[in-house]
């Protein structure tokens, strides 16, 4: 390694080390700080959030990137080095872009239009906070303006959360969802008496929920002498480095999905951490691809292995001994179903498999009409409430429930929600690659083995961290790019059997 490398990578480490220290602050208030800690703790991580910003964009590291460029140029693209280098360029560049003005603009707005959404949300009046998005979409514009694009503003914005994706690729993903998926809910609808899931509101205690959950994790792959289960009123994960990688959960004695699905969701992101190669910690190579392949192995995880009938042929076993009450009279099987319900409903956060892509579709088409100045802020109601009815069926009562649920908007963060689809697409491309090489893998999960689906992710995911593109990820694993075909034809495999839909119509 030359002296420039090794020079760089001390800097590199320093920053990661203060972003880390910073996580830890902000899991501890999350999880176990008094209230009266809140002031304090925001000024300590202002401070450690811009050393570490100061400390990256310093002259230094541009000085020291435009060298290793030339240096690393005839090295191969997968190769350290030359990842490292093209991985520090692209953040370091991001981050440049932008001027400091307009970064505490943003923050500004941010924190402004945060009450004011809240008001809004709780009187379920739009109005109220109109002009607060009028601002956010207006920097939203700014940025993509700062970042450049070659075709459509929200392309820089996209490329900024999925390095390489384009909105006219995503639009046809969407479309091709869209197209499948639509008539799919109208079906299951048709078919709604074929799924009961009354049991799971039979009241679980909770300490044995929260106790079941880890031990479920443990599993299936999260290893707890490299990570902790606490409790928090939002579940998350949070990494301080490859030897300390925690989850959270919630729990609520009458909804059982919460507190197991919510454990599995963040192992699943946290074995995604603990998987990465030690040689590119410390690194801008050291996390996920991106948002969306993160969320591509919590879900795949969640749904694909904790929503399955050999997962439950396993674990129900164990789940009625500890909860013998509330699952007197239930098997497997129905187990299973019950917790695939599948219904339209009006809370993106609540949605199912299925209906969840849908959620999301619509915002993702809102967000850019808004950018691009096809739609108004003040058209926006009518237009979401157009978009619920014609994709999920239902009609929306009221802006709370509405256009004014998600946190997302009340700050400048468009290009944030296709990151959740792309998720759950990728995790059903990279599962169909891994049925193919390991054929027996569910008669394995029956087994209570998981061993070989966290291996394979391992080998072709984790152990990359950052080094590639989404796209170039998934051409690597699974010989193509991003499509939404493995994940359509999962839905209606699935839930064409769960409703008993005939084949003809799906
Ligand atoms: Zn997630």
């Amino acid at each position: 390694m030359s002296d420039k490398l090794k020079r760089m990578k001390t800097i590199l480490a320093e920053v990661t080390d203060l972003s880390r220290a910073a996580a830890v602050l902000e899991w501890d208030q999350e999880t176990y700080m008094p209230p009266g800690g809140v002031a304090a703790r925001s000024d300590q991580l202002s401070t450690l959030l811009r050393l570490s910003h100061v400390r990256f964009t310093s002259d230094e590291v541009g000085r020291l990137l435009s060298e290793l460029e030339e240096e690393t140029a005839g090295l191969p693209y997968d190769s350290y080095e030359a990842s490292v280098v093209r991985v520090t360029r692209r953040d370091y560049d991001q981050e440049h872009k932008l001027s400091p003005e307009l970064i505490t603009e943003v923050a500004r707005a941010s924190s402004t239009a945060r009450p004011v959404w809240l008001k809004a949300r709780r009187e379920g009046d739009f109005k109220l906070f109109a002009p607060a998005l009028e601002k956010n979409v207006e920097l939203n514009r700014r940025i993509a303006d700062a970042l450049g694009y070659k075709d459509r503003p929200y392309d820089a914005l996209l490329d900024r959360s999925e390095p390489g994706m384009t909105t006219d690729e995503l639009e046809a993903i969407f479309a091709e969802l869209k197209k499948a998926i639509v008539p799919l809910i109208a079906d299951i609808a048709r078919h709604a008496d074929a799924v009961d899931d009354r049991v799971l509101y039979r009241g679980f205690e909770p300490a044995v929920q929260v106790r079941y959950a880890l031990d479920v994790v443990s599993k299936l792959g999260y290893d707890l002498e490299r990570g902790r289960q606490d409790i928090s009123a939002h579940p998350f994960s949070t990494s301080f480095g490859p030897g300390d990688v925690r989850i959270t959960t919630r729990v609520s004695r009458d909804f059982f999905n919460e507190c197991l699905f919510g454990s599995i969701h963040e192992s699943g992101h946290a074995m995604y951490n603990q998987g990465m190669g030690d040689d590119i910690d410390r690194t801008p190579l050291w996390g996920g691809a991106s948002p969306g392949v993160h969320e591509s192995q919590s879900r795949l995880w969640e749904n694909l292995v904790g929503r399955s009938l050999p997962f439950w042929k396993h674990f129900f076993p164990s789940l009625r001994s500890a909860f013998p009450e509330p699952l007197r009279g239930v098997d497997d099987e129905g187990f299973f179903r019950a917790v695939n319900r599948s219904y339209p409903s009006l809370i993106r956060v609540e949605a199912d498999e299925v209906t969840y892509n849908m959620h999301v579709l619509l915002r993702f088409e809102l967000e850019t009409e808004l950018l691009e100045g096809t739609l108004k802020v003040s058209d926006l109601p009518e237009a979401w409430n157009e978009r619920v009815k014609s994709y999920l069926g239902i009609n929306v009562p009221n802006d709370r429930e509405g256009v004014l649920q998600d946190i997302h908007w009340s700050s400048v963060s468009f290009g944030i929600f296709p990151g959740y689809t792309i998720g759950n697409l990728v995790g059903a491309q990279l599962m169909e690659k891994v049925r193919a090489d390991i054929p027996d893998l569910e008669a394995g999960f029956e087994r209570g083995e998981f061993v070989a689906l966290l291996a394979w992710l391992r080998k072709n995911v984790h152990r990359h961290g950052r080094k590639f593109t989404p796209n170039e990820l998934l051409e690597r694993a699974t010989g193509r790019p991003l499509t939404a075909a493995p994940w359509i034809a999962y839905v209606r495999r699935k839930y064409g059997a769960l409703y008993g839909i005939k084949p003809a119509r799906i």
